[in-house]
């Protein structure tokens, strides 16, 4: 019996975060954590969702986006689909009008990735899996296929990708044995944006260390003195043996980075994410060779693969952040994770914002179980912001992130949070416009 999609709907969801300036960073001041939200509908009845995280205003643009790409969908047999999700990620990403606006990059290319992600979780709920499960559970063959190596060639071949794997099968259920009892390590951001009074930040420090996590990033870059104060008292609350990370925004010049970077110093970041550009290999390149022993990392604004291969087999980079709304979805991610594992390079999602926590999870236990086969030194982002609103949220035990057991990809929303926070038709924005100034 098929199983075709029927109906594709888009709903702008925004949260008023700035309230309160969670989400504060050096470039970033007043973000209201947003999602494009898609959800699926076959004949049968099942469900598939997705999101892509925004911060605010042109969060309407993304739904628009994912409409017009998405009416390919309507008509289509599930089971068609699944069978070559390789293949499946080619189609989405070959819409050569719509390709126009990126290539490959910005709304459209975070489009693609809203449809491609919807339909794996659509598939994971029809087989009954966690997403991680049901990627963990395929044979090296089937994984490959699922990724693309178009543009990456010269730096990772389907044949290297397939030896990665291959290497791996023989010891994955111990690897899934050990993430049902121990989880996945975080490191928690809570504490650190840019907009917290002293007391908050150095209180929810002691908050995270208490609750079992050992690596705490705060927000730098607006100015030094600002930022050696609050290095000085995080330092002061979680003391030498926590990892302390450190986190521009793209706030610097490539010069400035490396002199900046010579004040914080003494305070042992683990690494300096996001300093420059995110575009600019050469600087980040410039920057890692300037700064000692101190790592860099990017990533959550890294628009495609062809852009990691340059950061990645160019050495620019000590550490990858895959952001999983930025890319073309599963597929490219996970591809991502291959060419980082062949150069050894640790991935460490980006996630907080709304939605992307209940992402990544499931990313980097797949790159544990099939591509990496090793945690190391890797560690998932948590923030702890708006998790109430998802039907099967995260779960954090000592620091780490608990395996998800219900099916699908995770992401989908409360029908109560999505009635208020629809924007601008949500009860909540309804009654901010009754009260006060217009909601952006
Ligand atoms: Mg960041």
């Amino acid at each position: 019996m098929s199983n075709k999609i029927i109906s594709l709907k888009t709903t702008d969801v925004r949260f008023p975060t700035s309230d309160l300036l969670d989400g504060s960073d050096a470039t970033n001041k007043d973000p209201d954590y947003s999602a494009a939200y898609l959800e699926l509908e076959t004949e049968r009845g099942d469900v598939g969702n997705s999101l892509i995280f925004t911060i605010g205003r042109g969060n309407d643009i993304c739904c628009d986006v994912v409409e017009a790409m998405g009416q390919q969908l309507i008509g289509r047999d599930l089971d068609t689909i699944t069978t070559d999700m390789g293949l499946f990620y080619r189609e989405i990403n070959s819409d050569s009008q719509l390709n126009w606006l990126g290539p490959h990059k910005g709304v459209v290319h975070m489009a693609a990735g809203s449809i491609i992600n919807a339909v794996w979780d659509l598939w994971a709920r029809v087989e009954g899996k966690p997403l991680w499960r049901l990627l963990a559970d395929m044979s090296p063959e089937e994984f490959v296929n699922c990724l693309d190596f178009k543009h990456i060639g010269d730096a990772l071949t389907r044949n290297e990708a397939l030896a990665i794997v291959q290497k791996n099968t023989a010891t994955r259920q111990d690897r899934i044995a050990e993430l049902e009892k121990n989880g996945y390590p975080a490191y928690t951001t809570t504490p650190g944006w840019l907009g917290y009074s002293d007391e908050k930040m150095q209180r929810l420090c002691r908050e995270a260390l208490a609750s079992g996590f050992k690596h705490i990033k705060l927000k730098v870059g607006e100015s030094i003195e600002q930022d050696i104060h609050r290095c000085t008292l995080a330092r002061e609350a979680i003391g030498d043996d926590t990892r302390l990370m450190v986190d521009a925004n793209q706030a610097w010049e490539v010069d400035q980075a490396i002199e900046w970077m010579e004040h914080l110093q003494p305070f042992k970041p683990w690494f300096i994410e996001e300093p420059t550009s995110p575009d600019d290999v050469f600087g980040h390149k410039k920057i890692r060779e300037s700064i000692g022993n101190i790592q860099v990392a990017t990533g959550e604004h890294c628009h495609n693969k062809v852009m990691f291969k340059q950061f990645i087999a160019n050495d620019a980079i000590d550490v990858v952040q895959v952001d999983a709304c930025r890319l073309a979805g599963l597929n490219e991610i996970l591809t991502v994770f291959m060419l980082a594992a062949k150069y050894g390079k640790p991935v460490c999602p980006h996630a907080g914002g709304v939605g992307l926590c209940e992402y990544v999870q499931h990313l980097s236990m797949i790159d544990y179980v099939q591509i990496s086969a090793e945690i190391g030194e890797r560690v998932i982002e948590y923030a702890d912001h708006l998790h109430e609103h998802f039907e099967t949220p995260i779960e954090i035990k000592n620091g780490a992130y608990r395996p998800p057991s219900a099916p699908g990809f995770g992401v989908r929303m409360h029908q109560s949070a999505i009635d208020q926070y629809q924007f601008p038709d949500g009860s909540e924005w309804q009654k901010r416009l009754a009260t006060g100034p217009s909601p952006h």
